[in-house]
């Protein structure tokens, strides 16, 4: 019987990306099999967060790093870092910034929503945002006026598609926090596989959801500053201890970063290339649809499907209604575009979202 049948779940395509309501992504057998060895074992959790460091500092670059429950925690407790060091005290002290600096500057652009704003992210630390620039444009002129308030423990930045207007240049943003003092930290959920370019920008700390394209059990990846990094572990004693990581999601993580370094990336992003191309002529042939390949806003190595039609609100209901369900990125409907993303599918899945498009589109 299968975990669906077994519990009353519903079987559904998910062609929404790494989608959190629709438990994000798929993990690899050999990932699978590492968190089951994990489970039934007791481990000493400072060697796990020691062996995790190792391994994020060698896949990354980065000097240190860890793991935290994911991403939305990275981002409070990095923040918390950011105003408290390695200092108990302070810690114990969070969310009350009484004595600290706390104010966290970011680009009014950079304020998205994963299901909750980033600004109660940073807030759950005990900060205050102040934001630069506007939704439309945020320049460095902006994040320098910013920066140049008091008390400012951080410059957060964000690389996702979700982020609005201009794209900021991050190695200018980072060089104008470090011209103050003032460390930054860059939000990249949705890109694991850029990681290291980010850290390349000069960033403190970089974040990343080891559920999204890693393929590992719900966890956040924390790369960055040997110093900084301390200074989120030492959370654990804090508010992080509501945002700890499980012991299998660290074991998943350190399989799912083995398997990384293992498999050729080239010829994975040559493949999924050509699932997508393949896709958009299927998808092309059928009346009223215009589909083009798209790259990922942000410089992702993963292109997706824009399909344009004619009612993309009727579309997406009717593919959401069917059987199975089919789940595609709503983000544009109102343009009449809807967004497809293949990454996690396999063939059989994606024949059933051609095939239901020409079963709604001709009914
Ligand atoms: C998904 C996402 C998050 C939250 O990540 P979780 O690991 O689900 O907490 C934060 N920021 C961005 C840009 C995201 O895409």
């Amino acid at each position: 019987m299968s975990i669906h049948e077994r519990y009353r779940l519903s079987v559904v395509i998910n062609a929404k990306g790494t989608f959190t309501p629709l438990g994000v992504s798929r993990s690899s057998n050999g990932v699978a099999a590492a968190v089951a060895q994990a489970l039934p074992e007791f481990f000493v959790m400072d060697e796990l967060g020691d062996r995790a460091s190792e391994a994020i500092a060698q896949v990354t670059g980065a000097q240190a790093g860890t793991v935290v429950h994911c991403t939305a925690a990275g981002i409070t407790l990095s923040v918390a870092a950011t105003m408290t060091g390695r200092d108990p005290r302070r810690i114990a002290a969070l969310p009350d910034t009484t004595d600290m600096h706390n104010r966290v500057v970011m680009p009014a652009s950079h304020v998205v929503d994963y299901g909750h704003s980033n600004l109660q992210g940073i807030r759950l630390a005990g900060a205050q945002v102040d934001l630069a620039g506007d939704e439309t444009r945020c320049g460095i002129d902006d994040l320098e006026a910013e920066l140049d308030g008091p008390d400012v423990c951080c410059l957060m930045l964000v690389s996702s598609r979700l982020t609005q207007g201009e794209p900021l240049d991050l190695v200018a943003a980072v060089r104008a926090a470090h011209r103050r003092g003032v460390p930054a930290i860059i939000d990249a959920a949705a890109q694991f596989p850029r990681i290291a370019d980010l850290l390349a920008t000069g960033a403190d700390l970089v974040l990343a959801s080891g559920q999204k394209y890693l393929g590992s059990p719900t966890a956040g990846l924390v790369a960055g500053t040997w110093a900084l990094v301390q200074a989120v572990r030492a959370q654990e004693k804090g508010i992080g201890r509501v945002m700890k990581p499980t012991k299998e999601a660290v074991i998943g993580v350190l399989a799912a970063l083995e398997e990384w370094q293992a498999f050729d990336r080239m010829k994975w992003e040559a493949d999924e290339l050509a699932k997508v191309v393949s896709f958009a002529a299927a998808a092309g042939e059928i009346p009223g649809v215009t589909a083009e390949v798209v790259p990922d806003p942000a410089g992702l190595q993963v292109s997706r499907v824009l399909l344009k039609v004619p009612d993309a609100k009727r579309l997406a209901t009717e593919l959401e209604a069917g059987t199975p369900p089919i789940y595609v990125m709503t983000d544009r409907v109102d343009d009449n575009e809807l967004m497809v993303e293949l990454v996690p599918l396999d063939e059989t899945e994606i024949n059933t979202i051609i095939a239901r498009l020409w079963a709604i589109l001709t009914q």
